[in-house]
């Protein structure tokens, strides 16, 4: 019959899984007493070792359900907290540090907490059970204590005292029974007496006469009786089981024996008293198997009706969809990499080519407005139709070693600007935004640790080829520090591409200026302070004693707009007549590549994204492409641990949900299985006892 309790034990701990309804749990035993009344010695010697907090001031602040697994098999006995993942812990001594610790935790404003600590001990020599050892009722509230914390200890008594748990109520012999703590916990809530077992303590600490009597009393009567202990170990016994892992029980039971034995009249046979440590526990088996297969019927039936109502649930909500948090795992990583091939099939050489060239050609833009750009060429205010008549278009005499200069120092510090990190930077940050926006469309949206892994597989690849791809890019583009061979094909190229650059450079321009015109309050406005500054600046008129309040009836605030947009307007006229001196005939060929520096550069930028590109494609992209998927499936496939895939995947809600539904159906539909194959078990049981 043991079997039973073992089965429903464990059915007990698949319920605990599914979530607390007090129809779906199965009962256990609760263990009350004041403090002091040996509640903990009673718990240490059923288990056999010294495990349980200990000290001055130590109260217990939480429940603590301790689950004993007879091991008949097995020599080694070990503990293990289910909710902790610290594995098999063989010293108890550790168990101990560790409830001390989870009691400790609970904060001092809280004074207990409902949350139950899990523990189960495996061993040769416990029996199976189901044990919730709760904080130890208290008379006075100690110095350091919350006041409320005698309440609070005796309302989360009441919480586990109920049907259809048994009560082991944990008295002294010292002490009157009419003031048990545990006793008249137990009346209120079991007034007949039916379902809890008393045990008094320190038996040895009162007259063996007086002891007999109050283990046969008969004013609380109880169905269970009273069972006497004397569960403390002998001093010596206690320093040398402290040490070692050995048992503690065979010591105590000795002790006791001893002293029971020594008064054979009152403990004895005849005595019709219950008395040893040894006669609890197997009461305490017995009772327990009683009680649970009891309620094997209304538990297995509160199960199936949860059972029905998840499985509607699922139908309903969602529609009988299969759902595991694996499968959504490998779902979401083939759905993002099929996403991610999409993308590198999109994403090439001429999109590298681009992206590479636009950013040069801000360089390059750099590069004429400081060496050309910045020159007072002549008085740039005709309107725009009269420049085609302008006479003094630089020309830039081929042979004035001055245009070379410019030209040549142009290029080299366009070439030498560190194409190659520019380059790969560049492309890096377009590869690492793509995979962001991959994930934004992705179901890894709502899951911040997949989103983090996927980032990181890509700036880890990114990082790793950073420099050599940088260095590999620079060396390539070497030659073109040191000479430009250019064809007349790529001249008319740069010509066109660079027209367009400086056209939308001049609408950056234009736009720059409309919005200084809002901000100033209209276009005539700023045209009167960019007249004044102007005029200012070609000393007609003194801007004399400008303050920071401004000068000329204008704001100081005013004048800067003034003056940025007097610059915006220099640059646009300058622009305006580059671009008309690129699409002029002096720049249709290479010949006059010293007056059209525009043109040159742009082709010059273009060699170099072109060469950058090769490189950047075999070195990083390729690379990318190759390695990335392989990183994901490396941080987010089959490497991860079932508990990570499970967190992952309730990170989002509704999946979450989902899968709280069908884990509830399978532990309800297990466990139900579970009690049917129990229940044959009875019934084959009983029918065999009455036949024989
Ligand atoms: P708890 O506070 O209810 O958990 O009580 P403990 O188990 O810590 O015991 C309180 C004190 O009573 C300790 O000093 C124990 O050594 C002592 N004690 C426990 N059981 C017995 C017993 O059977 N006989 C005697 N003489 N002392 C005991």
């Amino acid at each position: 019959m043991m079997v039973l309790t073992k089965k429903m034990i464990e059915i007990r701990n698949i319920l605990a899984r599914v979530g607390q309804t007090s129809a779906l749990t199965l009962p256990s035993i609760v263990v009350i007493g004041s403090q002091s009344s040996g509640k903990s010695s009673v718990l240490e010697a059923i288990v056999g070792h010294e495990f349980l907090p200990k000290g001055l001031n130590m109260v217990t602040r939480r429940p603590i359900e301790l689950t004993l697994i007879n091991t008949p098999e097995s020599k080694t006995e070990y503990g293990e907290f289910p909710d902790l993942g610290l594995g098999k812990i063989t010293d108890f001594s550790s168990i101990q540090r560790t409830l001390t610790e989870l009691n400790q935790a609970v904060p001092d404003a809280q004074c207990v907490s409902d949350d139950p600590i899990r523990l189960s001990i495996s061993s040769p020599n416990v029996p199976d059970l189901s044990l919730i050892d709760l904080p130890g009722y208290i008379q006075v509230v100690g110095q350091n204590q919350p006041l409320e914390l005698k309440q609070k200890i005796s309302e989360l008594c009441d919480k586990y005292i109920q049907p259809p748990n048994i009560i082991l109520a944990i008295s002294a012999a010292d002490v009157d029974l009419a003031n048990s703590a545990a006793l008249r916990a137990s009346r209120r809530v079991d007034p007949r007496g039916e379902r809890t077992i008393g045990v008094v303590t320190k038996m040895d600490l009162v007259d063996p006469i007086r002891g007999m009597e109050v283990l046969t009393d008969r004013q609380y009567p109880l169905r269970l009786g009273y069972v006497g202990v004397v569960t403390r170990a002998p001093s010596t016994a206690t320093i040398l089981f402290k040490k070692g892992n050995s048992n503690l029980s065979s010591a105590i039971i000795k002790n006791e024996n001893a002293f029971f034995s020594a008064h054979p009249l009152e403990f004895g046979p005849q005595a019709e008293v219950q008395v040893g440590t040894s006669t609890l526990k197997k009461k305490l088996m017995h009772v327990l198997e009683q009680t649970m297969s009891a309620s094997l019927t209304g538990t297995s039936d509160a199960i199936r009706q949860e059972l029905e109502e998840a499985t509607y649930e699922f139908k309903v909500q969602y529609n009988d969809r299969p759902l595991s948090a694996e499968s959504y795992l490998a779902e979401s990583l083939d759905a993002f990499k099929h996403s991610f091939k999409q993308f590198a099939e999109e994403f090439g050489r001429p999109q590298m080519h681009e992206l590479l060239k636009n950013e040069l050609d801000q360089r390059v833009l750099d590069l004429l407005a400081a060496r050309y750009w910045n020159k007072p060429i002549h008085d740039l205010s005709i309107p725009p139709p009269e420049i085609d008549n302008l006479v003094d278009l630089p020309t830039a005499d081929p042979d004035s070693p001055y245009w070379r200069r410019q030209l040549d120092a142009s290029t080299s510090a366009l070439t030498k600007l560190g194409v190659g990190r520019l380059a790969t930077n560049v492309v890096a940050n377009a590869i690492q935004s793509h995979i962001d926006q991959l994930i934004s469309q992705s179901t890894f949206v709502n899951h911040p640790f997949a989103r983090q892994a996927i980032t990181e597989a890509a700036s880890s690849i990114l990082n790793e080829r950073f420099y050599s791809t940088s260095d590999q890019v620079e060396n390539c583009i070497k030659p073109y520090k040191f000479d430009i061979d250019m064809e007349e094909r790529e001249w008319s190229t740069g010509r066109d591409h660079v027209q367009g650059v400086l056209k939308k450079e001049l609408t950056a321009c234009e736009g720059a200026m409309t919005s200084l015109e809002s901000a100033v309050g209209g276009r005539r406005k700023l045209r009167e302070v960019m007249n004044f500054v102007d005029k200012a600046r070609k000393g007609d008129i003194l801007i004399e004693g400008e303050t920071r309040s401004g000068a000329g009836g204008f704001s100081a605030a005013l004048l800067a707009k003034g003056r940025e947009a007097i610059f915006l307007r220099d640059r646009a006229d300058i622009i305006k007549m580059r671009l008309y001196a690129v699409k002029s005939k002096q720049c249709a060929t290479m010949k006059n590549k010293y007056a059209c520096p525009e043109v040159f550069l742009d082709a010059v930028a273009s060699k170099l994204a072109g060469t950058a590109v090769l490189f950047l494609n075999v070195e990083l992209l390729s690379e990318f492409y190759y390695n990335f998927p392989r990183e994901l499936d490396l941080r987010l496939g089959r490497h991860l641990a079932d508990d990570e895939v499970e967190r992952f995947a309730k990170e989002d809600p509704k999946i979450r949900r989902h899968l709280d539904v069908i884990r509830r159906k399978e532990l309800l539909q297990l466990v139900l299985d579970k009690m049917e194959s129990l229940r044959q078990i009875e019934g084959a049981a009983s029918s065999g006892a009455v036949g024989g």
